[in-house]
Order: C-alpha cells, then sequence, then structure tokens
C-alpha cells in the first residue's frame, strides 16, 4: 500500500490533536500509564468514494469521482486508497506513466482501471503502434493496461486506422490490453470544422470497435456529448467525462489581467481593441460575481462536477486536483447529489461569465480566419498552462504550432469573434493566451 497517505494522515493528526496534547499533560503530572495504541478505525482513509457506475460493457465498477492527469505521486496514491480507481493518462502525457506506475506499486492491480492513448502519427504501421503501445506499458510498468484508447482522432477517417486496430487485436489476444477506447475534444485542426467532437464520437459508436469513450462535457457545453451520451447509454459503451469545470478559465484570466496591471505594462496599440471587448466583459462578470456572492470558486467547481454526474449515462468523471486539499474537496463530492442551490450557482454563472469560456471541441469560427489560426487548440493549450498546471507542455505544444499563432490577432479585425454563437470575445483571450504561452515580453505586456 502507498506510504504517503496524507488524507489519512492529515485527518489522523487532526482528529487526534487533543488526544496529543492531553497525553502530553498527562506526562507532565507525572502520569506513568502506558500510552494507549492509536484506535484501529484509523487505519482507514476516512474519506473514501461513496458511488460506483458500470462503465459501459467493460463491467467495471468505476468511482464516480476519477482521476486525470494528476502529476503528484502522493496525490495519486491518496486517491487510489480513497477508492478512486479510474485513472487517465496517454503517452503525450509527459512523465505521467510514470508517475502511474509508482502510485500503483505495491496495490492489487485487478481494483484499478488503466486507461492511457496513443494519437494516431505519420507511422500508421502495426508495428508502429504496436512499438509505442508496448513502450507505454513498459512506462507504467504493468503486465496489462485496461483500454487503450486511440488519443482524439481529428476525423471519422482517422478512426479506421488498419494498423491501429490490428495492433490492438494483437495485443488483446496477448493479454496486455483489455478494451479499446477513444477520446476527443473537438476537431484538432481548423481544416475540419465539419469533423466535430459529436460527429467523430458517433461515428466511433457506429464502428462498434470501441468501448469506452472520454469526452468533454460540463454545464456551459452539454449539446454534443449529450447526444453522444444517449448514444452509449444504448450501445454499453463506457462514458468517462474530461474538461467538466470550466470555471478555472475566468478566475485565471482574471488574475493574469490584474498581474498585468500591476506590472503597469504598456499595452501595445494593436492590442488594445481586442482586449478592451474581453475587459468589457470580464467587468460585467465581476459585477455580477459581487451580485451573486459567487466569489468562492470551489463552490462553483463541486456544483459543475455535481451537474455532470447528475447525468445518468455518465459514468466517471476525471479531476485533476493538484493537492491532497483538493483531492478531499473532490472525494466529498463522490455519491453526492444536484441541488436547487447547484443549479441557481451554475445558471448565474453561465449568465454572468458564460461568455468568458471558449467552448472545448468547438471551432466553429476557425473557418473565418483568414491566417488559419487554430483558435479552439490555442485556447485548449492555454487551458493545460493555465488550469491543469501543465505549464511546459502548454508552452511547448504552442511553440510546435507549424502554421500562424495568436500574435496575429493584434492587427486583425477579429472575424472570429464576429463568428463566434457564444459572444466570447475570444480576440482579447487569443492575445492574453499568446502572451502566456509565449511569454512574449516584448510584445508589449
Ligand atoms: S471562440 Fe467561440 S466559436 Fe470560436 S472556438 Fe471558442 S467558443 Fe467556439
Ligand atoms: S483575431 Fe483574427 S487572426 Fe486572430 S484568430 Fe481571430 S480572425 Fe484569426
Amino acid at each position: 500500500m502507498y506510504k504517503k497517505n496524507c488524507i489519512k494522515r492529515r485527518n489522523f493528526l487532526k482528529r487526534s490533536a487533543f488526544g496529543i496534547i492531553g497525553a502530553g499533560m498527562a506526562a507532565t503530572a507525572g502520569c506513568v500509564k502506558e500510552p494507549e495504541p492509536p484506535e484501529k478505525q484509523e487505519e482507514e482513509p476516512l474519506l473514501r468514494v461513496k458511488e460506483h457506475r458500470v462503465l459501459g460493457r467493460t463491467g467495471f465498477k468505476v468511482s464516480d469521482i476519477g482521476a486525470g492527469s494528476i502529476q503528484d505521486e502522493g496525490v495519486l496514491g491518496a486517491a487510489f486508497d480513497a477508492g478512486v480507481n479510474y485513472v487517465d493518462t496517454a503517452e503525450q502525457y509527459p512523465g505521467h506513466h510514470k508517475t502511474v506506475g509508482q502510485a500503483i506499486k505495491g496495490r492489487d492491480r485487478k481494483s484499478i482501471f488503466i486507461a492511457t492513448k496513443l494519437q494516431v502519427l505519420e507511422d500508421k504501421s502495426k508495428e508502429g503502434f504496436l512499438k509505442r503501445a508496448r513502450k507505454c506499458l513498459e512506462e507504467i510498468n504493468t503486465e496489462y493496461v485496461d483500454c487503450m484508447m486511440m488519443h482524439m482522432p481529428e476525423k471519422v477517417e482517422t478512426l479506421k486506422t488498419e494498423g491501429f486496430h490490428s495492433a490492438m487485436q494483437e495485443l488483446k489476444a496477448e493479454g496486455r490490453i483489455r478494451f479499446i477506447g477513444v477520446s476527443n475534444h473537438g476537431s484538432f485542426w481548423f481544416k475540419d470544422p465539419e469533423e466535430t467532437m459529436e460527429k467523430v464520437l458517433l461515428a466511433a459508436a457506429e464502428d462498434g470497435r470501441f468501448d469506452v469513450f472520454l469526452m468533454a462535457y460540463n454545464f456551459l457545453q452539454m449539446d454534443q456529448a449529450e447526444k453522444v451520451l444517449e448514444v452509449c447509454k444504448d450501445r454499453k459503451i463506457g462514458a468517462a467525462l474530461m474538461k467538466s469545470t470550466p470555471i478555472a478559465i475566468y478566475y485565471s484570466l482574471k488574475s493574469r489581467l490584474e498581474q498585468l496591471e500591476k506590472e503597469e505594462k504598456e499595452i501595445h496599440p494593436l492590442y488594445s481593441s481586442g482586449l478592451e471587448r474581453y475587459r468589457e466583459k470580464y467587468d460585467r462578470a465581476q459585477d455580477f460575481i459581487k451580485k451573486y456572492n459567487l466569489q468562492n470558486q470551489t463552490e462553483i467547481r463541486d456544483a459543475a462536477v455535481r451537474f455532470v454526474l447528475d447525468n445518468p449515462n455518465v459514468n466517471t468523471v476525471c479531476c485533476l486536483p493538484k493537492t491532497h486539499d483538493e483531492l478531499e474537496q473532490f472525494l466529498l463530492l463522490s455519491g453526492t447529489k444536484l441541488k436547487d442551490w447547484d443549479k441557481a450557482k451554475l445558471s448565474a454563472y453561465r449568465e454572468g461569465c458564460g461568455e468568458l469560456y471558449c467552448r472545448h471541441a468547438c471551432g466553429i469560427c476557425e473557418p473565418q480566419c483568414p491566417h488559419t489560426v487554430p483558435v479552439n487548440t490555442i485556447m485548449r493549450y492555454n487551458h493545460y498552462f493555465m488550469a491543469q498546471g501543465r505549464e511546459k507542455e502548454g508552452m511547448e505544444k504552442y511553440a510546435a504550432i507549424p502554421g500562424a499563432k495568436a500574435d496575429k490577432c493584434g492587427s486583425c479585425s477579429g472575424y472570429c469573434e464576429t463568428a463566434c454563437p457564444y459572444n466570447v470575445p475570444i480576440q482579447g483571450m487569443l492575445l492574453l493566451a499568446h502572451n502566456q504561452l509565449s511569454l512574449a515580453k516584448k510584445l508589449g505586456f
């Protein structure tokens, strides 16, 4: 069992603090009584997952609160100790396979459902996929993974990649993987605006070879995933969620703007109008947040998790606690029900701040950009940086974008913004994202 079970230890310390003080007082008073051994029940973690749901045709009972790509091995180990038993990882998450490998060490392997992913790259040969899949297993240091997913196929055609499927069949026959899955959070590139998450995942359901889906679904972005979730229920496809708490971006952008103001950086005039429009909505959201007492990010995040779990077609939601305290907050949500109070807060947040969220899995505006800037992809990389603690990865991915980046947005009329059906002040947000992801201070921030 993992030794750094901090939830257990910390709660034990909290609960036994008076006992320790009491023992100290007794000793000073000259009492020689043997100290009593700690109560047996303290051996178990105090907070545990309370609900499990069947992950489609895999038959595996997964915890409603799952683990996303948690970077801290101790936090992940504590999550397993508390009964979290679904963990999401990928070949592309730097170092994360090793973190999972460390955290599962010494545990009953069968009690944890590990899902990892391989992207379809240039080499589409069976041998290529086999080699990469075996490396994943080696990195995790496990005999098998429960699910090998195709990582974010950008179009329907990619789902049919023969090399991937024959490699998966061979690995299945060897007992190295148990199920096949697919993840998606929207079209990867502006060239395929028609290839939405909904279209790709519905085609994957039709294909029949994918047992588990990982998709983006949250209270600000429901339509696409809700249709897919219905099909998942009908076809017994496991449904895991990601990007379910779309509120961090507001708070992150808020602190970024505040930082820029504090530094009294002169903003380049080319950027002013885009940022101005962002600023206007941001100010309105601030007023709204004050009026409805929405200052507490945790309350809204909790309501957002309860919202997605309220959908009976959802099996598990991948959460990303960075600390033990955050993990405890997520664990407290397990098995709880969406309340009227949650609905009211979410609806207020949607009204006040909904326009500040560039929807994951969207991309509607991208065909309008004369420079072919991949708007939604850039905002996702910015999300990695700002909301998920994956700063380096976000910056590397941004640097690797082969075409135009968001520095183009400072000298543009904002065609994407006009095309956005959600009224997102995206030009200003792209400029902030560029500033963040390239750390291009020389550009005037
Ligand atoms: S700016 Fe609007 S249309 Fe463009 S990707 Fe974001 S949410 Fe979709
Ligand atoms: S602001 Fe202009 S350059 Fe930037 S993504 Fe939008 S349309 Fe393209």
